[in-house]
């Protein structure tokens, strides 16, 4: 397999061997994971806030810092999704009208529920490790998934014109296995959990020759996830936040998006500042939170019990490094109880009009935790990263509105629809202050 001349290689995070270019994931030498290193002296002279100005708005504006071949020619216009003031979210969240009022100016969501094509942040990350399985002369790519990547990877590959295959739990929301179907690829239902999913996975990799994106593909793969963290510091205004609040599953996306913040620093397009991570999980899968509440350095593996499907794996690829993301900087972790979860998708639909999935849920929930744990302040600017979209999850909410009896098509039936509706909101407006 040739290994191709470029400004980054593969390199062991732990020893700091260098391993070129090639799809594998683990140093032999000490079973550490490698990591995306560059060239950053050869990217200062390059590499502009101007010049990232006059390129499209999306995720290639930020090529020269990700590991994409030579020659490439992106053919989707992936990320650089909205960053949104979320003022009544932030009244919501806060607890006296002076709190709000500054929470109103400084609280944002970057919203990845529209991420194009497939409606979550998982885009990112494909966009880039495609584009290497292309250059490794992959003819097939496949992934272990929760739902999100499987999407990502189907779409994409039909996109390439790639097979695919896709290893998922089976009890994933039906929207997320048609959402893989549609495009093409074969899923492979497994009776188990996603740990299981992705043990399995790493067998057939050693028996097949396909590009497996977060397996043998997965340190190019993960450099996808610093997109979100370019986008924030640009949309700010090249700025960096004080908080971020990231949903986390493996534990990627969060220490990406530190990596991020970090690399704009030493290219002088941020100035240097601490910026807090906070990690958010389900309850019923939180081996990175439970680690960080119980000031544990490693992840104690959980069987996942969660509706957050998109969050549950009870042993994380990357929970060590996640935790040491959030413990170096300061920050905290939690994680909230499906009803939770619930209860905070509702909120940011009924106060930004943003439905998010499941994923969302946790972090709204987990935010609104931590702004009244004071770890969060008001006058702090912080971004809740809303990673996928609602309408994959609906199942969540079923049974959540009841289905009314239609009325007729006639004004009279609607004058006394109407009148019955206004007179139950009275009466549930008089039990709630008491009268
Ligand atoms: C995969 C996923 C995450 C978490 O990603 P990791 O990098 O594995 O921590 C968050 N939100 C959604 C919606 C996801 O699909
Ligand atoms: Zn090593």
């Amino acid at each position: 397999m040739s290994t191709h001349e470029a400004h980054y290689e593969l390199r062991c995070r732990e020893c700091g061997r260098n391993w070129g270019n090639q799809p594998r994931s683990i140093c032999d030498d000490c079973f550490s994971p490698l990591e995306i290193a560059y060239d950053y002296d050869a990217l200062r002279a390059s590499f502009s806030r101007e010049r990232i100005a006059q390129r499209p708005p999306n995720m290639w504006r930020y090529s020269e810092l990700l590991p994409l071949p030579a020659g490439f020619e992106p053919r989707l216009p992936v990320g650089f999704t909205p960053l949104l003031h979320a003022p009544q979210l932030a009244a919501r969240l806060t607890r006296t009208k002076n709190d709000a009022r500054l929470a109103a100016q400084n609280l944002y969501i970057k919203n990845d529920a529209v991420c194009l094509p497939t409606l979550s942040f998982k885009d990112r990350v494909v966009a880039v490790a495609l584009s290497q399985a292309l250059a490794f002369g992959f003819d097939t790519v496949s992934c272990s998934s929760t739902g999100n990547l499987a999407n990502a990877v189907a779409a994409h590959a039909a996109r390439e014109g790639l097979k695919a295959w896709i290893f998922i739990p089976a009890d994933l929301e039906p929207a997320k296995i048609l959402g893989t179907q549609v495009f093409g690829a074969k899923v492979v239902r497994i009776a188990g959990s996603y740990d299981q999913v992705n043990r399995l996975c790493s067998q057939i990799a050693d028996e097949h020759r396909w590009g497996f994106v977060n397996v043998n593909l997965r340190p190019y793969y993960a450099e996808g996830s610093k997109t979100v963290g370019f986008e924030i510091a640009e949309q700010l205004g090249w700025r960096l936040p004080d908080n971020v609040v990231v949903p986390m599953a493996g534990g990627s996306l969060i220490t990406k998006i530190g990596k991020a913040f970090r690399e704009l620093i030493q290219l002088g397009l941020v100035e240097e500042k601490p910026v807090k991570f906070f990690g958010a999980q389900a309850t019923g899968c939180s081996p990175i939170s439970t680690a960080v509440k119980t000031g544990s350095p490693e992840i104690e593996p959980q069987k996942p019990a969660t509706i957050a499907r998109s969050l549950a794996i009870g042993n994380p690829a990357d929970g060590h490094y996640a935790i040491k993301t959030i413990k170096q900087s300061g920050g905290w972790s939690e994680d909230v109880s499906d009803p939770e979860v619930i209860d905070s998708i509702r909120l940011l639909a009924e106060t930004e009009g943003v439905f998010t999935e499941t994923a969302g849920g946790v972090t709204v929930g987990s935010a609104a935790k931590l702004y009244r744990q004071d770890r969060i302040l008001p006058e702090e600017t912080t971004v809740l990263c809303i990673t996928g979209n609602g309408l994959k999850t609906t199942d969540a909410l079923a049974g959540v509105y009841e289905s009314e009896r239609p009325i007729a098509p006639k004004l009279a039936e609607f004058e006394s629809y109407l009148q019955r509706t206004l007179d139950v909101a009275e009466v549930a407006k008089e039990a709630a202050v008491g009268v």
